[in-house]
């Protein structure tokens, strides 16, 4: 199991960032401290290991790089579900709403075998739109999803109450 280690010590909170009001949890602090990265790594494996995934799917693009090494480190397959446009081959897409416009996230059409249990992976859940397309998505390519996980949550928008899927995060902000 993964040593203890206090990761919000190395999240970073950003005031007023994208726009004013707005507290906002930059994760580069973290990544830019390679025991940290590493611990981070270790204990999202610890979390999601139990759940005996085939393939992990991240979400472009901070998703990316925590699901590429997280696959790695338990030895499975990684999936990219993208913003439009940038898969090639054809594409199952799903479009979400946002606060102001709508997002849409595509997955290759044949990324999921046949009874494959694919975690899903976001650096943050916040309103939980999101990571419920991702969920919506996986499971329309065919996947079952047996957890959602994020490296934080704000636990305060009640996002995880969205999510037609078993959720955990590894830090959390009330
Ligand atoms: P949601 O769809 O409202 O849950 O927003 C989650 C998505 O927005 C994730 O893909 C995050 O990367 C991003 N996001 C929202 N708030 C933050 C934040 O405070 N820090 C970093 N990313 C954020």
């Amino acid at each position: 199991a993964a040593e203890p280690f206090d990761l919000k010590a190395h999240i970073r909170g950003v005031p007023d960032f994208p726009k004013p009001g707005i507290l906002f949890y930059d994760i580069c602090t973290l990544l830019r401290d390679g025991p940290a990265f590493r611990a981070a790594i270790r204990q999202l494996a610890d979390l999601v290991r139990p759940h005996a995934p085939t393939a992990l799917a991240g979400i472009e693009s901070r998703g990316f790089v925590l699901a590429a090494p997280l696959a790695l480190e338990l030895g499975i397959g990684f999936i990219l579900l993208r913003k439009p446009g940038k898969l090639p081959g054809a594409t199952i897409g799903y479009n979400y709403a946002l606060e102001y416009g709508t997002d849409r996230l595509e997955i290759q059409a044949d990324a999921v075998k046949r009874g494959d249990r694919v975690v899903l992976l976001d650096d943050l859940l916040a309103t939980g739109g999101t990571m419920a397309a991702g969920i919506h998505l996986l499971k329309e390519a065919g996947a079952e999803v047996p957890l959602a996980a994020a490296m934080i949550e704000l636990g305060f928008l009640g996002g995880r109450a969205r999510l037609d899927a078993p959720f955990a995060a590894l830090v959390s902000y009330d």
